[in-house]
């Protein structure tokens, strides 16, 4: 490992921040030593502030309609090879019934941008989750909307909102997506989540097509500057049937890396070793543990559905039971010497 690298990724250990051109040498420069050695450090600034705990989520993936065509994204409107399905509010209801019985704390709420799910039906839903897990809390995940409407979701008890910035860059974002969706608005719904009090997740995709170092050191200024409760990245993966299904996927290595830094930028973020760490990977998720991540989400939504919410190709755990999930999970999780725990998992700075 080049001197330099390890000087800054001790400074960034140290004073969490870094100069852009700091960022670009650390991502240009990345060797496996960079890579262990930022690992290492991240393992112990994680395990300084939540300890072994690994936190999960069940994900409900309730819809995979969407009205939006991002370049990337398996599901986009535009995809007719797509078999589509919505689950109804009883139906999400019974798959966090189930996770409750199986020790979920948190529930994920995702899906395209489907307009069938007007706010009433959206609150209706997360107040019946609320009303019968009190001491659960609830992620939403369905992009980008009003202030009025994140308000009325946060009014009626959603806690959290997963909005991935995708890229801190306005022209890298135009060529990840059609004219119609603007970077501007984008970040501007995850300023108006964080002024609602969500707990506010934002995140990237590593090695999408056209990303340069630079895109990327943005990327983390961007994470550092807005200060977000959690932060999910993984690789990008090409899926089928969208414009970018020959483009060449992310990296196990550089998802890793990054993954190293934000938790010395941020230490306090929940990081999730996401599905598609573990999709290029058989391993991904545990190393994506070891390397800073301290969260998990596996799927609750019903077998049936599970394999037509395909944002990329070749995902995981699309065939097995929630609770044989779960079981697969936890031996991962203590093969890397870690443990899941019942618990909501809030960021620590959301904590009373
Ligand atoms: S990334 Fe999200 S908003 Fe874009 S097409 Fe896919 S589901 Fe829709």
């Amino acid at each position: 490992m080049k001197d330099r690298v390890k000087d800054l990724i001790d400074k960034l250990n140290r004073e969490h921040s870094l100069a852009r051109e700091e960022f670009v040498y650390l991502i240009e420069n990345q060797s496996e030593e960079a890579q262990t050695y930022a690992a290492d450090l991240a393992a112990k600034t994680t395990l300084e502030i939540y300890g072994d705990k690994v936190y999960v989520r069940g994900l409900i993936e309730f819809t995979n309609y969407c009205k939006n065509n991002c370049f990337y994204c398996g599901i986009r409107a535009g995809n007719t090879g797509v078999s589509r399905y919505r689950l109804t509010a009883d139906e999400i209801c019974e798959c966090a019934d189930e996770g409750y019985e199986l020790g979920f704390r948190t529930f994920v709420l995702q899906g395209g941008e489907d307009p069938y799910y007007t706010d009433d039906i959206i609150c209706h839903i997360i107040s019946e989750i609320k009303r019968r897990h009190q001491d659960c809390a609830i992620t939403l995940s369905i992009g980008e909307k009003s202030k009025d409407s994140y308000k009325a979701y946060r009014d009626a008890g959603a806690d959290r909102y997963l909005l991935r910035h995708e890229t801190a860059t306005v022209e890298h974002y135009n060529r990840l997506h059609p004219d119609n969706i603007s970077a501007e608005h984008r970040y501007q719904c995850l300023r108006d989540l964080k002024e609602l009090g969500y707990q506010t997740g934002a995140g990237f995709m590593v090695g999408s097509p056209f990303q340069t170092s630079e895109n990327l050191a943005d990327d983390l200024l961007f994470i550092k500057d807005l200060e977000p409760a959690m932060v999910g990245i993984g690789p990008f993966i090409p899926a089928a049937g969208t414009p970018f299904a020959n483009e060449k996927p992310g990296t196990l290595e550089q998802t890793l890396y990054l993954l190293s830094l934000i938790r010395l930028l941020l230490p306090e973020v929940l990081l999730p070793a996401t599905t598609a760490l573990g999709t290029i990977h058989p391993l991904g998720r545990e190393l994506g543990l070891e390397a800073g991540a301290n969260v998990l989400m596996p799927n609750l939504s019903p077998k049936a559905v599970r394999d037509k919410y395909k944002l990329y190709d070749n995902k995981i755990c699309t065939g097995e039971e929630a609770a044989e999930c779960v079981n697969c999970l936890e031996n991962r999780v203590k093969s890397v010497g870690r443990r899941i725990v019942v618990d909501r998992g809030d960021n620590i700075a959301f904590c009373d």
